[in-house]
């Protein structure tokens, strides 16, 4: 077991400045109207820097920027590119700890995951885009003897990113790297919750990029965001957050007819087969430690198993062995390394998720396990701890149809293949789900049938790079990851020569 220093502790890896402005054309820019807020760590619940509170006034800078930049960048060589990407990513991975660490402090997670995942999981996404870009290929069709028609892909120019709080820097890289590598600039906005984190990374990376091709604007929704999204000055809009948001971005960008990508909630059902309790054996061990996989990133994870299926004829046997599992999982210190669960990102999202305990409660709905605040004892008293919580009951009631992001966990029965896929769909979302069964033709079947962008079966909560992630129905619009991303930043140009 290893307990990391503190940010600014003496041993300690990294420190935080005390103060953040907006980063932009290259260097840091305080926020025109001089406006600073408080930004608290979800570990302790104490403040530990504030950060500039940008409005329309500081995007209008940062688009200025953005736009000086675009021509140049728009003009490099895709290896120039592809190169500088992969600079960025082997800054990132030399500093991985201390990476890590701000953004365990910034955002409540467990450091084993920034460590293990988060930070990791950046670094392959830039390498993946500044290889894919270098791939990528235009097209020649022959419309007769004397005429040709060549398709190239342009950069769109400066673009719009919005992100959320769950996970602070992949999220700015998942958004970042495919936006680069096709030769955009870029304007984007990080959560209020969790901005720190992103400008930690940017003082590390900054010197890398030239002037203005990316520039930070730190601040709240309305005062921050929306002037963005809503800006003649930029070709797209990409956002990650609530459902209810992205309907607001959309209507914005349709002022000025931008393209939009929305990711955007979910409510994903994991389905466990009654084969899975066939034998006694890692089918059976990887099938529980999927149920319990609600509660990775303290459940705020937008592909959150927040709704488990369990076949009537093993739901008993199953459930009670997931719920030993889930009582196992070590909720702790963020920063120790044997910390499976930490704080949720910020007070308010802790409120929610309480708040949602008690309507499962009123609805009638069965607490099998977990329920209350956590309270972690010395300074950790005033951080955002909740238990993983496991309720049981009907996919009509609210804790299974509204997304709760927080590690709670609502399990009902199915009685067969049909049933099953049934209350799967019987949600107004459509991101993630899992299926586990040893039998690969029902596994096969059911990820077809089931409406979500993503379905594992026998895995659940993997990101690669070039797999393919986004949402049907309210989930969202348009897909991340994976090469096709490149199109989402690209006009494509055709060329009718006459020769
Ligand atoms: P949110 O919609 O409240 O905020 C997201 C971002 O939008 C923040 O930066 C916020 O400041 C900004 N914003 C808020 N109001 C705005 C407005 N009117 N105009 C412009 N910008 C505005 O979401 P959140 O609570 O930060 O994040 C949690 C949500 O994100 C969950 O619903 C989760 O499912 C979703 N999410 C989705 C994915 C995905 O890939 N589909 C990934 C992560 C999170």
């Amino acid at each position: 077991m290893t307990v990391f220093a503190r940010p600014g502790a003496p041993d300690a890896l990294m420190s935080y400045s005390s103060r953040y402005d907006n980063w932009i054309g290259g260097e840091w820019v305080a926020p025109v109207k001089g406006q600073y807020f408080e930004n608290p760590t979800p570990v302790t619940g104490q403040t530990f820097c504030e950060i500039a509170r940008g409005t329309a006034e500081d995007i209008e800078l940062a688009l200025d920027a953005a736009h000086a930049a675009a021509p140049a960048w728009g003009k490099t060589s895709v290896t120039e590119r592809a190169n500088l990407i992969n600079k960025i990513a082997d800054r990132i991975e030399a500093n991985l700890e201390s990476i890590a660490l701000a953004e365990t402090w910034d955002n409540g997670k467990p450091i084993r995951e920034t460590m293990a995942a988060d930070i990791p999981l950046a670094i392959d996404h830039l390498r993946y885009f500044a290889g894919a870009v270098r791939a990528q290929e235009g097209s020649l069709s022959e419309i007769d003897s004397n005429t040709v028609a060549y398709h190239f892909h342009e950069p769109l120019g400066v673009v719009g990113q919005i992100i959320p709080w769950n996970f602070p820097i992949l999220m700015a890289i998942w958004k970042l790297a495919p936006a680069l590598a096709a030769g955009n600039a870029v304007v984007l906005k990080p959560a209020e919750q969790t901005p720190a984190s992103i400008l930690y990374l940017m003082s590390i990376i900054g010197d890398l990029l030239p002037p203005g091709v990316v520039n930070i604007v730190n601040g709240f929704g309305v005062e921050a965001g929306k002037p963005l999204a809503s800006s003649p000055r930029i070709k797209k809009i990409a956002f990650t957050g609530e459902t209810t948001t992205g309907r607001l971005i959309m209507q914005y960008a349709s002022q000025n007819l931008i393209p939009v990508t929305l990711e955007l909630g979910g409510k994903s059902p994991n389905i466990f087969f009654s084969d899975v309790l066939a034998a006694n054996d890692d089918f059976q061990d990887s099938a529980l430690e999927g149920f319990t996989m609600f509660a990775l990133n303290q459940g705020e994870v937008c592909t959150c198993p927040s709704r488990a299926l369990i076949q009537a004829d093993i739901y008993d046997e199953f459930l009670g062995a997931a719920v030993v599992r889930t009582k196992a999982v070590r909720q702790g210190d963020p920063l120790d390394t044997e910390t499976m669960i930490g704080a949720q990102a910020s007070n308010d999202q802790l409120e929610k998720i309480l708040s949602y305990i008690e309507i499962g409660k009123a609805e009638g709905a069965t607490l099998l396990t977990g329920g209350e605040r956590v309270d972690l004892g010395g300074d950790l008293s005033g951080g955002y701890y909740v238990q993983p919580t496991v309720f049981t009951g009907d996919n009509s009631m609210r804790i299974f149809q509204e997304e709760i992001f927080g590690p709670v966990v609502s399990v009902t029965s199915f009685a067969d293949y049909d049933d099953a896929v049934k209350i799967a769909n019987d949600t107004l979302y459509g991101l993630g789900a899992g299926v586990w069964s040893r039998d690969g033709s029902v596994a096969y079947r059911a990820g077809r049938d089931i409406q979500a962008g993503r379905v594992w079966t026998n895995t659940y909560h993997q990101y690669p790079a070039h797999a393919a992630f986004g949402g049907y129905k309210q989930s969202g619009i348009g897909r991340e990851n994976h090469r096709m991303m490149l199109d989402h930043y690209q006009q494509t140009k055709n060329l009718l020569v006459s020769y």
